[in-house]
């Protein structure tokens, strides 16, 4: 007669539910964007563009009644659909770039900013969309190319 396979069960016990602990969770969204840098003397002078990946990083103390700190699907359908909509294949430019007067004449999606389009300002821009929708966003980090990164994250005690 087999023995009875005993029952797994691994209780993460109160005593782990009640010590304090931050969770953090990580969201991937991929978009396509064009951009040049000014007053740039480099490749990225030139109008092209980039596959880019924001890597979205949220953290809480502690998880909801869920065991989350948030909702993966809710991070797509705030800042995912924020990138689709607003950044994903459109040309990312200084609002003092001269083309820009030429590509609104043509009819082309951009988007201006008060700083150098580069990966750490288009960071920071994610990450301000996330926190202005109230998620619990820690850190942003935007991939250039598979092997350029910049991260954004705001001095800590300072908000952001
Ligand atoms: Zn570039």
């Amino acid at each position: 007669m087999p023995t009875p396979m005993a029952p797994l069960d691994f209780p993460l016990g109160p005593t782990a539910e009640a010590a304090p602990a931050f969770y953090r969770v990580t969201k991937e969204v991929h978009f396509c964007y064009g951009h040049r840098l000014l007053n740039y003397d480099g490749k990225c002078r030139n109008l092209h563009g980039h596959n880019g990946k924001a890597v979205i990083t949220l953290e809480t103390r502690g998880l909801d009644a869920l065991g989350m700190v948030i909702d993966f699907g809710d991070v797509k359908r705030v800042i995912g659909r924020w990138i689709d909509e607003n950044l994903d294949h459109r040309m990312l430019l200084h609002r003092d770039d001269p083309v820009l007067p030429e590509l609104r004449r043509l009819g082309e999606p951009v988007v201006t900013m008060d700083v150098n389009p580069t990966a750490e300002n288009i960071a920071r821009l994610i990450y301000a969309q996330g926190q202005s929708h109230g998620l619990p966003i820690v850190e942003v980090t935007l991939w250039e190319a598979e092997n350029s990164y910049a991260t954004y994250r705001p001095a800590a005690g300072e908000g952001g």
